[in-house]
């Protein structure tokens, strides 16, 4: 992730990532109580893209306001913050990683205090560019009225964590966890999609990360004609599917194969999340103001 030129940003400064370092009595660091995000910069011809920047600044402010954590820091200065290091480290294919900690205090009351960091390295698609064979895991996802499901919050990573090595421990690429209730929500770090007869379908808000991948696909589906419904999806409705694939910012879009034992229908060359992988590789890496002219 870094050697001992990288710089980061951290609380206005740029230093070296080798030499930064932070408090043991930290609250983040004890009970995962912090706030992050996942960006992903392109090169296109003109330059250094960083896609949906703002949005995701927005997210991580909300993430912070959701649980608590003060936020004192500007949404366009983090922005500018991140292209600045960008520059500084020669990147422009990066994932860039903001995180929002707390000072000492081992209390659990509210922190008084945050820092804020930003690092960022080359990261090739978090899941690889082969179709996944995906494990419907035994860990659901946390029921909203345990924590703010719509944060992106470190504590919640456990649940992802642990979801991942029991499907790789089984010889799975990738693991599925279904809510509480049963009904399909996402993988550990992507949300889901699948296709069936023509349409789109993905599991509604509520249980789930709102993806902003989530959200550009629903931008590209419609730009392309493709009609996608929300709802509540069994297991069963999945595996009756022709086919299906993950999004998020760092894994992209990835056809996934098969769930458990049962391989989809559909090649993924004739699926529309092939269309829709293709859109969102020519989008990511479009110029900014073609980008910007149709709002992605
Ligand atoms: N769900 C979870 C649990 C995630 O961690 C992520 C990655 N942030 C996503 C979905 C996809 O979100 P996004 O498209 O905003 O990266």
């Amino acid at each position: 992730y870094y050697n001992n030129d990288t710089l980061i940003y951290l609380d206005g400064k740029f230093v070296k990532a080798h030499t930064a370092s932070t408090d043991l009595y930290s609250q983040t660091l004890h009970y995962g109580y912090g706030v992050f995000e996942g960006i992903r910069a392109y090169a296109t011809n003109n330059g250094t893209h960083v896609f949906k920047s703002k949005t995701h600044y927005e997210r991580l402010k909300k993430s912070a306001e959701l649980i608590n954590i003060p936020f004192p820091f500007q949404v366009e200065e983090l922005m500018q913050a991140t292209e600045t290091l960008l520059e500084k480290n020669n990147l422009s294919d990066a994932y860039i990683r903001p995180l929002v900690f707390c000072d000492p205090n081992m209390s659990l009351a509210k922190p008084n205090k945050v820092s804020i960091m930003i690092c960022a390295w080359e990261w090739a698609a978090y899941l690889g560019n082969k179709q996944l064979r995906v494990m419907i895991s035994s860990i659901c996802r946390p029921h909203p009225r345990s924590v703010k499901i719509e944060a992106k919050a470190c504590g919640h990573y456990i649940n992802s964590i642990l979801a991942t090595n029991e499907a790789k421990d089984q010889g799975y690429d990738e693991a599925l966890l279904l809510d509480s209730d049963g009904f399909v929500a996402e993988g550990p770090g992507a949300n889901l999609f699948f296709e069936k007869d023509g349409m789109l379908f993905t599991p509604q808000l509520g249980n789930i990360l709102p993806g902003i991948t989530r959200a550009t696909i629903f931008e590209l589906a419609r730009k392309l004609g493709i009609q996608v419904k929300e709802g509540l999806f069994t297991p069963n409705d999945l595996l009756a599917a022709d086919s299906a694939f993950y999004c998020g910012t760092a894994a992209e879009v990835i056809g996934i194969k098969a769930i458990n034992q049962d391989t989809f229908p559909l090649a993924w060359p004739n699926s529309l999340g092939k269309k829709l992988q293709d859109a969102y590789a020519q989008v990511v890496r479009k110029t900014k103001q073609t980008a910007s002219t149709v709002s992605l």
